[in-house]
């Protein structure tokens, strides 16, 4: 019985940690200009991960989300896997990549344990991905998500944030990629941050146009599962992968919320858009405090807010998502 409820009615069985803050792209709305390290920062170590992981699963949680920043720049990362996906009570470990290190990576996350992948490809036309990212790496995404559905993996998802009058008509190609390929898209609504408010202006797109789209298309919305998370699935008889839309400006689209967030540095976030992080890392040092860490994030879930403020333009505490890993 997940004890991880909050005082909305919610649980939350799905935890996203960040393993770094770097990331080797420049995503114009996330990093435009790269990664900028603040000193020599220390991310969480194999040692602390496994005690988080452990108390969240005591907790209840069954599935974890790595990300970043991007989680494929860690060296450790096939022991991080292995680690988490060996703590009893994980049931999923997935991870959530640009991609471009897919190829020469994923058998090793494979063989790890690694259950699902997510990778974010904003554009299926190599310039615009090039443009979007800054990065010429379209052709090693594009290997790395054949080579998942080769190895078989129970989940591939790929990530499109809708941006308009950049990737805004290629729903037609996205169709067809997904015509004989089982795998999601989910198209993410542009979020606002507190660095990229121009870019906001300029190219947020709402998802009700794409949800336009594809219904004038054929595709249907699946009913709702019980455990389901804030996306809403769309799919058509004539294709084998589906759609996914994540619009956080929807309404009751925080109704749906089932995760948490664990930063690089180990603040649990309530919110991604929450104006305040509790730091667990002091509690991660020695396994004698595994009662105290699991009282401190009880404790703080019944301060969850039912629901984020950006409505109000307020973006709490996250500059970019590459902080807090999305
Ligand atoms: N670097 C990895 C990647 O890009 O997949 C993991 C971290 S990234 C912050 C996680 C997800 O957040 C990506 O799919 C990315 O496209 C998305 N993202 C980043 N900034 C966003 C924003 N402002 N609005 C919506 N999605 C955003
Ligand atoms: Fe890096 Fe991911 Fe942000 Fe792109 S979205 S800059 S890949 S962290």
């Amino acid at each position: 019985m997940s004890q991880l409820t909050d005082g909305f009615g919610r649980s939350f069985p799905y935890l996203r940690l960040s393993l770094t803050e770097a990331c080797n792209f420049r995503c114009s709305y996330c990093l435009p200009d790269g990664y900028q390290a603040d000193g020599r920062p220390q991310f969480l170590s194999v040692a602390e991960i496994e005690r988080l992981v452990r108390a969240f699963a005591t907790l209840g949680m069954h599935k974890i989300r790595l990300t970043g920043g991007e989680p494929s720049l860690r060296k450790d990362l096939d022991q991080i896997i292995e680690t988490v996906a060996r703590v009893p009570g994980i049931r999923k470990v997935a991870i959530t990549t640009n991609g471009c290190l897919l190829p020469r990576r994923l058998p090793g996350w494979h063989r790890a344990g690694l259950t699902a992948l997510n990778v974010s490809m904003d554009s299926l036309r190599r310039e615009r991905f090039h443009a979007i990212t800054g990065h010429d790496r379209l052709p090693e995404v594009l290997e790395g998500i054949a080579m998942a559905q080769q190895l078989g993996l129970q989940s591939i998802k790929l990530n499109a944030v809708l941006l308009r009058d950049r990737n805004d008509d290629e729903l037609p190609d996205w169709m067809e990629f997904l015509r004989e390929r089982p795998v999601s898209v989910r198209f993410i609504e542009l979020m606002r941050t507190g660095d990229n408010r121009n870019y906001f202006e300029r190219h947020h797109l709402n998802a009700d146009v794409v949800i336009n789209q594809l219904e004038a298309a054929g595709w249907h919305l699946r009913p709702r599962a019980a455990d389901a998370g804030p996306a809403r699935e769309f799919t058509h008889p004539d294709y084998r992968g589906s759609f996914g839309i994540i619009a956080p400006y929807s309404r009751d689209f925080c109704k749906g919320c089932n995760r948490l967030r664990v930063t690089a540095k180990g603040d649990l976030r309530l919110c991604l858009f929450g104006d305040f992080g509790v730091a667990l890392r002091p509690l991660l040092q020695s396994d004698e405090d595994h009662d105290a860490l699991l009282a401190r994030i009880t404790t703080q879930l019944g301060l969850k807010a039912a629901g984020h403020g950006l409505h109000q333009g307020l973006t709490g505490l996250t500059p970019h998502l590459a902080s807090i890993g999305g």
